[in-house]
């Protein structure tokens, strides 16, 4: 006999039974958090198996620094799936046709990385595919084949992609999703994070993991403490690199711990100033990389100003180890190479002052600086790095004019006046009065002696001279302006 109760408790179960009947995978990628997930939000109402992938073929290309915090901010996103996060170590295609047939997939969704190389990637996969699927768009604020020039092609200058392309006519970025509830389910292979070797054996990693807090919920705090004290002096404060006011959000933005569009809307709730305005032109830049490695592929290789083609680039190894090392002579420059290999972070005016040095006084073609950045960057990726290496060198779109050198030792008394960045970094310079801190090789031999600095023992001599070599390279810039 079944009373009324059982009936209907029979009835709900075959209910549910059918509504969560369809298997679906989620594909981590370069959006390591759930909430304001639209791949992941989609998927709701089906069992979702959530994986992530390392192909060989990406982390070849990954530098150290990042594969240490990947290996945190999946450990992270591994807590928030109650443990469910499949790791799979090899090649994309196979494993997920290998999932598929052996979990009964009936779907598989994914937010899309816009690098070439990754939309390439999706295209195979698709042509694979005998399953639904779904991409979507989780890391950008615009999608970059949606906006062009009125004669259809794209921009090459940013202040009109973002004024006129993006904020002007472009769609308002897409509202943050709330955090997708899901029914998460494992998959009947056991697999566990450490099979995929992220993490460096280096001693070094010490020091990068006591500086940062990786994960979703991080990431959101550390937007919160911007917003409470950091973006009031924006503008103006984010030229110093030893004031707290940048966010220090770019890794967590390139993990996709956090998404542009959380960020982009809960900094413009906080008002409408020339800080929070600047700010999000800043979110700006980082879509104008994007939207430059789409629609110009090449120049991940080669120049995007193909005049340069022809520079008499000099690329001295002896020079270049001396850079890396922060062993040039000029503090600024060395402060914030320590500040790289120490952190796995450099503030942006350190990034374009050590920039101009590599490229104009060292005359060593952007690539080198290009790859050293992304093997110890934390927040290392492939459009930001490139396009912004180009724009410092002159090469790229809307870039920085060649003829334009930075001088080290002038950058380094207007945005570090009182040392406290550099001496940070190169405490040896602590008791070197402030006039000669950013040219301790003109400082007389009492001062030298007084601040216990032996120049060539425990500070290096300069490797160029700053007059000789800006002359070089502006003579070697005139050559190519010549045979264009
Ligand atoms: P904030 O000033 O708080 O800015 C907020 C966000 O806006 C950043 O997190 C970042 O996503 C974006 N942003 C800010 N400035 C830029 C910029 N100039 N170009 C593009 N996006 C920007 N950024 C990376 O994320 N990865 C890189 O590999 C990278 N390589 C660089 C190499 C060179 C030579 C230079 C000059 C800049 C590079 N940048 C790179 C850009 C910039 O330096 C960093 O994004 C910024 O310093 C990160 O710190 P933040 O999060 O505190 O920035």
């Amino acid at each position: 006999k079944i009373n009324k109760l059982t009936l209907r408790q029979l009835i709900n179960d075959g209910i549910k039974k059918l509504s969560l009947k369809m298997k679906s995978i989620h594909w981590f990628r370069n959006d390591l958090r759930l909430a304001d997930n639209p791949a992941l939000s989609a998927a709701s109402g089906n069992d979702v198996l959530p994986i992530f992938i390392l192909d060989p073929k990406d982390s070849e290309n990954m530098g150290q620094a990042s594969k240490l915090w990947l290996h945190h901010s999946l450990n992270k996103l591994n807590e928030s799936l109650d443990g469910k996060l499949q790791f799979i170590h090899g090649d994309t295609i196979d494993e997920i046709r290998k999932l598929i047939n052996s979990e009964k997939i009936d779907a598989i969704y994914w937010n899309k990385i816009f690098e070439p190389e990754q939309e390439l990637k999706d295209r195979d996969l698709i042509n694979s595919l005998h399953i639904d699927y779904q991409i979507f768009n989780g890391s950008l604020l615009w999608k970059p084949e949606s906006i062009l020039k009125d004669d259809g092609t794209p921009y090459k200058v940013f202040t009109p992609f973002y004024r006129k392309g993006c904020v002007k006519f472009g769609e308002t970025p897409r509202e943050p999703l709330p955090k997708a509830k899901l029914n998460f389910f494992h998959a009947n292979k056991k697999s566990s994070l450490d099979e995929l070797n992220l993490l460096p054996l280096h001693p070094w990693k010490k020091k990068i993991e006591s500086k940062w807090d990786m994960g979703e919920e991080s990431a959101m705090k550390r937007l919160d403490d911007f917003l409470e004290s950091g973006i009031q002096n924006y503008k103006e404060g984010r030229n110093y690199p030893s004031k707290r006011f940048v966010s220090r959000l770019s890794p967590h933005l390139h993990f996709g711990e956090i998404s542009p569009n959380q960020i982009w809307f809960k900094t413009r709730a906080n008002g409408d100033d020339k800080n929070i305005d600047h700010f999000c032109s800043e979110l700006g830049w980082r879509e104008f990389s994007h939207y430059l490695i789409h629609h110009f592929s090449f120049m991940l290789e080669e120049n995007l100003n193909s005049n340069f083609d022809a520079f008499p680039w000099e690329n001295n190894t002896q020079l270049i180890e001396s850079w890396k090392r922060g062993e040039t002579g000029y503090p600024i420059v060395d402060a914030g190479m320590k500040e790289l290999w120490e952190t796995g972070y450099m503030h942006n005016r350190v990034r374009m002052i050590v920039g101009s040095f590599l490229v104009k006084n060292l005359l060593t073609h952007w690539s080198y600086g290009r790859d050293w950045f992304n093997d110890c960057l934390v927040d290392a990726d492939l459009a930001n790095n490139t396009a912004s290496w180009q724009w410092v060198a002159g090469t790229g779109a809307d870039a920085a004019p060649y003829f334009r050198i930075f001088n080290p030792v002038k950058q380094g008394q207007d945005f570090d006046k009182d040392g406290e960045y550099t001496k940070k970094y190169l405490p040896q310079l602590s008791n070197m009065p402030d006039k000669y801190l950013f040219n301790p090789w003109e400082a007389p031999r009492e001062i030298l002696d007084d601040a216990g600095i032996k120049l060539g023992e425990n500070y290096p001599h300069p490797i160029v001279e700053l007059k000789s070599s800006r002359e070089n390279a502006l003579a070697s810039f005139a050559q190519i302006k010549k045979k264009k």
